[in-house]
C-alpha cells in the first residue's frame, strides 16, 4: 500500500462503510473511526430495527385477518413483544456483523474510538487503549446524526422517549403520545398501533406528511383514524405539565392536556458534530449546524469532505451511501457532482408509502404543465388477492414533453415500485414509454401502468 492514497474516514454509517469499501476497492488505503456500532444509526437505531418491527407486526395483522383469508388460528393471537425486539437485535447484527466481514475482505481498517479532525492530513482516534494518530490525504466527515432535542423536554424522564430510546422499550405502552406526524412518527405509530397501543399524533403543520402529496396525506390520514389514531394537525404541544413515573401530560396550545404512559418526540435530527475537531481546521457550519459542502462534497477545507446525515442534504440511507461514492470519486482525483432531483422517498408505514420526483403542485409551481394518471389499487388483482387494496399509485407527467416528472403510491410493495419512476425519470422517459412496457399480471405493477395509460385517458380498467 505504499502509494495508496490515505483515506480516514470518521464514521461507519451507510455512508462511511460504503464509502470505505468502494475506496479500498478503488486500491486506496482506508481506516474508519467508529465510537460505537458499524452501521451507524441505518442498521442500529433506524432503518433496519425500525423496518423489522413493521415486518413483525405486519405477520402479526395478516395473522389476525384469518377470517378474512380462509384459516382460524386456536387460541389467542398475542404479540410477543420481547421476541420481536430480540429479532430486530439479531437483524441488525446480522447486518452489522456482515459489514465487518466485508471491511476484512476489502482490507479496510476499522480504529474504534473517537475520531477527531486534529490539523491537516490528521485524525485523532480516542480508543480505550489510548489516543492514536492517523495521517490522511483525504478526511471524510460521516459521523450523523441523533434525534433533535427541544429543550423545553426533559429526555432523562423514562416517559419521555427519542426513536433511538423506543427501539430499546421493553412492554408495549397503552397509550403514546407522538410529537411529530413526520416519517418517524407515521412508522412508529404503525407499529405500535398494530401491537394495541392507543396513539394520539400532534403536528404542527397543516398536514401530515408535510413533505409528501396534500392529497395522499389526507388519504392516509383517513387510514390512520380508521385504525384508532387520532392526528391533530396546526397544533403545538408547548410544554409538559407533568412527568411521572408512569405517565406525561403535555399542554397542548389552546389550554388542551394530553395524558400519556409514554411520548415519543420525533420533530428531526440534529447532526453529530460536537468533538469533531472543525473548529482546529476551521470546517464551516451552516445557521442549524449541519457541514457545509458543495456539490463534489467538499468542505471549505482542502481535502477534507462531508458525507449524509451531517451535512444536512437529505436525511436518508440511500442519500448517505451515494454521498459516499460520489466523494471517493473525487477523493481519488475525480470531478464528480452529487445529483439529488430524483431521490426515492419511502415510508414504511400500514399501507406502505413512496414517492419520487415533483408532486403535482410542486409541478406547477416549477412551472410545467402537469397531467396526472392514477390507479386505484382497489381494482388490481393482486391487491385484492392479497388483502391489501388500500392506495393507488399516481403518475405525473409534462403535458407538453410527456415526460414522466414523479409519481406518488400508497399500497403494498409500493417502496420497491417506486424505482420504476425513478428510472424513468432519471433517464426523461416518456408515460407512453412506461405504459407501452408489458408489466406482469396480476402485479401491483400493472396499476403503475394502468396509472400511465391514464395520462392520456386511456386506462383500459379505470372506471369512472
Ligand atoms: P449515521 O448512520 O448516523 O452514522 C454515523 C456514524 O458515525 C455512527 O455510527 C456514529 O456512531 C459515528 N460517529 C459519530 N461521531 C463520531 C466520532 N466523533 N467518531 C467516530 N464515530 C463517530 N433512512 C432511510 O433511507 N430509510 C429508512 O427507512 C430510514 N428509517 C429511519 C428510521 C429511524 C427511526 C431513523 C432515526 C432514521 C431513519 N433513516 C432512514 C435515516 C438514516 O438512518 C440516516 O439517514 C442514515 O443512517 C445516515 O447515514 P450516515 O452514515 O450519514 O450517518
Amino acid at each position: 500500500m505504499g502509494d495508496a492514497t490515505r483515506i480516514v474516514i470518521i464514521g461507519g454509517g451507510p455512508g462511511g462503510y460504503v464509502a470505505a469499501i468502494r475506496a479500498a476497492q478503488r486500491g486506496a488505503d482506508v481506516t474508519v473511526v467508529e465510537k460505537d456500532l458499524l452501521g451507524g444509526t441505518c442498521l442500529n437505531r433506524g432503518c433496519i430495527p425500525t423496518k423489522s418491527l413493521l415486518g413483525s407486526v405486519e405477520a402479526l395483522h395478516k395473522a389476525r385477518s384469518g377470517s378474512e383469508f380462509g384459516f382460524s388460528v386456536a387460541g389467542e393471537i398475542v404479540p410477543d413483544f420481547t421476541r420481536m425486539m430480540e429479532r430486530k437485535n439479531e437483524i441488525a447484527k446480522t447486518l452489522r456483523d456482515g459489514v465487518g466481514v466485508l471491511f476484512k475482505k476489502n482490507r479496510v481498517k476499522l480504529v474504534k474510538g473517537h475520531g477527531r479532525l486534529a490539523g491537516p492530513g490528521k485524525v485523532e482516534a480516542v480508543t480505550e487503549e489510548g489516543t492514536q494518530t492517523l495521517e490522511a490525504d483525504t478526511t471524510i466527515i460521516a459521523t450523523g446524526s441523533e434525534p433533535a432535542r427541544l429543550p423545553f423536554f426533559d429526555f432523562d424522564q423514562p416517559t419521555v422517549l427519542t426513536s433511538t430510546s423506543a427501539l430499546e422499550l421493553t412492554e408495549i405502552p397503552e397509550t403514546l403520545l407522538v410529537i411529530g406526524a413526520g416519517v418517524i412518527g407515521c412508522e412508529f405509530a404503525s407499529v405500535f398501533s398494530e401491537l394495541g397501543t392507543k396513539i394520539t399524533m400532534v403536528e404542527m403543520m397543516p398536514q401530515m406528511l408535510p413533505l409528501e402529496d396534500k392529497r395522499l396525506a389526507k388519504q392516509f390520514q383517513g387510514i390512520f383514524k380508521k385504525k384508532g389514531i387520532e392526528v391533530l394537525l396546526k397544533t403545538k404541544v408547548d410544554g409538559i405539565a407533568e412527568y411521572a413515573s408512569d405517565h406525561i401530560t403535555a399542554n397542548i396550545e389552546g389550554g388542551q392536556q394530553i395524558t400519556a404512559e409514554k411520548m415519543l418526540v420525533s420533530i428531526g435530527r440534529q447532526p453529530n458534530t460536537q468533538g469533531i475537531g472543525l473548529d482546529t481546521l476551521g470546517v464551516e457550519t451552516d445557521g442549524r449546524g449541519y457541514i457545509k459542502v458543495n456539490d463534489k462534497l467538499e468542505t471549505n477545507v482542502k481535502n477534507v469532505y462531508a458525507i449524509g446525515d451531517v451535512n444536512g442534504g437529505i436525511l436518508l440511507a440511500h442519500v448517505a451511501s451515494y454521498e459516499g461514492l460520489v466523494a471517493v470519486e473525487n477523493c481519488l482525483g475525480g470531478s464528480q457532482e452529487r445529483d439529488l432531483h430524483v431521490v426515492p422517498s419511502c415510508i414504511y408505514t400500514l399501507p406502505e408509502i413512496a414517492s419520487v420526483g415533483l408532486t403535482e403542485d410542486q409541478a406547477r409551481d416549477e412551472g410545467y404543465e402537469p397531467v396526472t394518471g392514477t390507479f386505484r389499487l382497489g381494482a388490481a388483482g393482486k391487491a385484492l388477492a392479497i388483502g391489501e387494496a388500500q392506495g393507488y399509485i399516481q403518475i405525473i407527467a409534462d403535458q407538453k414533453t410527456d415526460k414522466v416528472i414523479g409519481a406518488n403510491m400508497m399500497g403494498p410493495h409500493v417502496t420497491d415500485l417506486i424505482h420504476e419512476i425513478a428510472v424513468a425519470v432519471r433517464n426523461g422517459l416518456t408515460v407512453r414509454e412506461v405504459g407501452d412496457t408489458i408489466h406482469a399480471h396480476p402485479t401491483i405493477g400493472e396499476a403503475l401502468m394502468e396509472a400511465a395509460h391514464d395520462v392520456h385517458g386511456e386506462s383500459v380498467h379505470v372506471a369512472s
